[in-house]
């Protein structure tokens, strides 16, 4: 293993360009060896999973209390998400949860099948797309971290970051410090690390907002294991059905945004008032499914990072959302997580040093998901039209695309 060796302060900020990305920041001094990671979510415990195996001593700090957080919403790991969890030896976590998705089918406003494809590597069990609770994945991913004895700390909510020329430490809101060579921030959208390495990025509108729901109505020609899109006139809908015959949908509506105080006090009668007149328009199963929708259904605004925005300041790098957060359209953000988890491992472990590293890890990643952000922003906005899930350019999971499997293979050198 490879890690820094040379090291000195913070010396500057990233380029936008994607081309050099050595030496930008200046020398970082000293061997990398100890790492801190803010936030526990997909990003900070794939992470952690990743630099423990690659030899690093690694500890995550999470502001949540417990693992079993209350993240009502689903998302779908898509085969390249799968792909990175298994080059940590991290599938068997996550196929004991949710259920594999293998098909995809496309409604039109009609509910006339338009269109049906495979999804992903939908031959390959443990490569296959899966359907999970974000909590669900969250706590499996957590329960392995501690499964392989690394450390983490609950009820850690990181405050400031104070980064100097030999080391980095971390403050926490009860007053507790950790300080390490390297701190990875996997805080998530709101990022509070990313205050530090990009101190002007905000979050923005992605011109949707987002509602999710569970029911135990089934529409009758649900099939095993398919994800159906319903490309309605003015809604674009989505639902999968459960082994447990519950049926998981959301909806993404083009639209102003949802005021705060809307947010705040909306009840689930409240969105299915909003959300079924524009769905009784069409003739597909989507109007029935939010009807029979009683409490489990919540409503989100959509939102995305600018590109461009920093990912680094001395010894501090963002990763996952807090570096890149895109709308939901592609349903990409989580595999994009995970994927960063690896990729950055396997830099600290090839590159020379760490400067060399984490230059090398911001080179592979940051045209992936810049896209992604542009692809899945797009599609929000209505700028473009998705041709499957992790829509095609979105960086998804097409097989045959080596590059992305060399980049995450395990084996695979990415200094060669
Ligand atoms: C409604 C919705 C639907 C989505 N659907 C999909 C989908 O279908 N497929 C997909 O791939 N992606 C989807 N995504 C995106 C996906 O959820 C995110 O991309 C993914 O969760 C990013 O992981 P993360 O670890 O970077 O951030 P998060 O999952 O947000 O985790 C951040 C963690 O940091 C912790 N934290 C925050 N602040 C602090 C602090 N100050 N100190 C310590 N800890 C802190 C948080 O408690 C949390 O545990 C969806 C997102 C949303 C909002």
């Amino acid at each position: 293993m490879r890690i820094a060796r040379e090291l000195g302060p913070d010396l500057g900020r990233s380029t936008k360009d994607g081309g050099d990305w050595q030496g930008p920041y200046g020398e970082l001094g000293g061997d990398v060896t100890r790492l801190i990671v803010v936030g526990g979510g997909i990003a900070g415990a794939g992470a952690a999973l990743a630099l423990h195996k690659a030899g690093l001593d690694v500890e995550v700090y999470e502001a949540h209390p417990d693992s079993a957080e209350d993240i009502g919403a689903f998302l779908t790991l898509a085969s390249n998400g799968m792909r990175a969890l298994a080059e940590v030896d991290a599938s068997a976590a996550v196929t004991a949860i949710g259920f594999p998705l293998t098909s995809m089918r496309v409604l039109d406003d009609t509910g006339a099948e338009v269109a049906r494809v495979p999804l992903g590597e939908a031959g390959t069990a443990h490569l296959q797309y899966r359907c999970l609770r974000r909590g669900d994945l969250n706590a499996a991913l957590q329960a392995e971290v501690t499964r392989r004895g690394i450390g983490i700390r609950h009820g850690a909510r990181l405050v400031s970051v104070e980064d100097g020329p030999d080391t980095v430490t971390a403050h926490f809101a009860d007053g507790s410090t950790a300080t390490g060579d390297l701190l990875i921030g996997a805080d998530g959208l709101s990022s509070t690390v990313r205050r530090l390495t990009a101190p002007d990025a905000r979050p923005e509108y992605a011109g949707q907002y987002v509602f999710y729901g569970y029911t135990d109505a089934v529409p009758e020609t649900t099939q095993g294991e398919t994800i159906t899109m319903v490309r309605g006139s003015s809604v674009a809908f989505g639902y999968a059905v459960s082994p447990a015959q519950e049926t998981y949908w959301f909806a993404r509506v083009t639209d102003a945004p949802l005021a705060a105080d809307a947010l705040a006090d909306g009840t689930p009668a409240r969105w299915r008032d909003l959300l079924l007149p524009l769905l009784r328009k069409d003739s597909t199963p989507a109007a029935d499914l939010v009807a029979a929708t009683a409490d489990r259904l919540m409503v989100t605004n959509a939102t995305e990072l600018p590109t461009g925005t920093s990912w680094r300041s001395g010894r501090t790098l963002v990763i996952g959302d807090a570096a890149h957060a895109a709308s939901p359209a592609t349903g990409q953000g989580a595999s994009m997580a995970l994927e960063d988890a690896v990729v950055l491992a396997k830099s600290l472990r090839d590159a020379p040093d760490t400067d060399a590293a984490l230059a090398l890890y911001e080179r592979l990643r940051r045209p992936r998901v810049e896209n992604n952000i542009t692809v899945s922003g797009n599609i929000s906005r209505g700028t473009h039209t998705p041709s499957g899930p992790g829509g095609r350019g979105a960086g998804g999971n097409r097989p045959g695309d080596d590059e992305l499997v060399r980049h995450l293979e395990w084996g695979t050198d990415l200094s060669s």
